[in-house]
């Protein structure tokens, strides 16, 4: 089944979206993007994207930092992002990418006095990290402070970052790297957010830790007291807290709730997933299947009935 994509105002196979080797972005890492699911119901013949609008919303902020000026509001970003997962037709899980660009032909390193554009293509995905539980490390490379490039973005650029430490970790043997602040406090995965469960709580690094506010961090903090009674501490974590804790977690829209059954070999819990981690991924799994009537606002359902 074919992908199609929006690009320069139409949608279009996505084969025919293709830029010119002198695009900015491409040389600068100048763009923002975001990753969004698309969840397939069966029984509903649906496919109901997470949390649409908050991608959105922080696209649009992350285009501020890089003075890119969108050519299109929140909601008609909503739109075109519907009109092109339509188009597609899937009938399974899929994965969104939004980009938003330098698109001058042009080069100088430089955000101002250039050009910008926006493109949004679906493919079907499925899983991420593929396992049902990750072998972590703690990374050698550092989460940038927001000084250096602001981390609270999801700009192109900063993900050789995340590429170095995933490249690493995967190379010494392990799944995922997990990496620290510049200060030498816990910040997040390569591609997610991390929860630790300690004393009945979850602990998760906060704004100042240098990570990327998650959807799905938020969506976990959400459920877990809502549905959970389940309190969220934000604060800094140390480095061995980790190798302590009773349950760990990755989130992510790509990495969905993985549970982390060893970090530098060191066991977590009892190495199986832990039993809030558990029921945290089952409540999560309903609500982004649009399973679960509390939290439909969440998911915009693609296809007309
Ligand atoms: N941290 C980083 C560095 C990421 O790239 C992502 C993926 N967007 C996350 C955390 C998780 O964010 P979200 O839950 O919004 O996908």
């Amino acid at each position: 089944m074919p992908s199609y994509a929006y690009f320069q105002k139409k949608i279009v196979p996505l084969a025919e979206a293709r830029i010119n080797v002198m695009t900015h972005a491409l040389h600068y890492g100048t763009a923002i993007f975001e990753g969004i699911r698309g969840n397939w119901n069966s029984r509903q013949e649906q496919i109901f994207i997470f949390r649409l609008r908050e991608h959105y919303e922080r696209l649009t902020d992350g285009c501020k930092l890089l003075k890119i000026s969108l050519p299109h509001s929140v909601d008609e970003l909503c739109r075109i992002t519907i009109d092109v997962v339509e188009k597609c037709g899937f009938k399974e899980d899929i994965y969104i990418r939004p980009l938003a660009y330098k698109s001058s032909e042009a080069l100088g390193v430089r955000l101002h006095d250039l050009e910008d554009d926006f493109t949004v293509f679906a493919i079907p995905w499925g899983r991420y990290l593929d396992m049902d539980s990750a072998r972590c490390s703690v990374s050698s490379w550092r989460r940038p402070d927001d000084n250096v490039i602001p981390p609270q973005a999801k700009m192109a650029g900063i993900y050789i970052n995340s590429a170095l430490t995933k490249t690493e970790a995967m190379q010494n043997g392990y799944d995922e790297g997990i990496m620290l602040s510049p200060d030498g406090h816990v910040s997040e995965g390569r591609g997610e957010n991390i929860f630790l469960v300690e004393d009945g709580r979850l602990i998760t690094p906060a704004i100042y830790n240098n990570i990327l506010m998650g959807i799905t961090r938020d969506t976990v903090i959400t459920l877990a007291k809502n549905e959970l009674d389940l309190e969220t501490v934000e604060r800094s974590i140390v480095r061995s807290e980790l190798y302590t804790a009773d349950e760990c977690f990755l989130t992510g829209t790509a990495a969905h709730i993985t549970p982390v059954s060893e970090i530098d070999n060191r066991k977590i819990g009892d190495s199986g997933i832990g039993p809030a981690t558990a029921k945290l991924q089952k409540l999560y799994f309903d609500v982004i299947k649009g399973n679960n009537a509390r939290y439909l606002d969440w998911c915009t359902p693609v296809y007309k009935k």
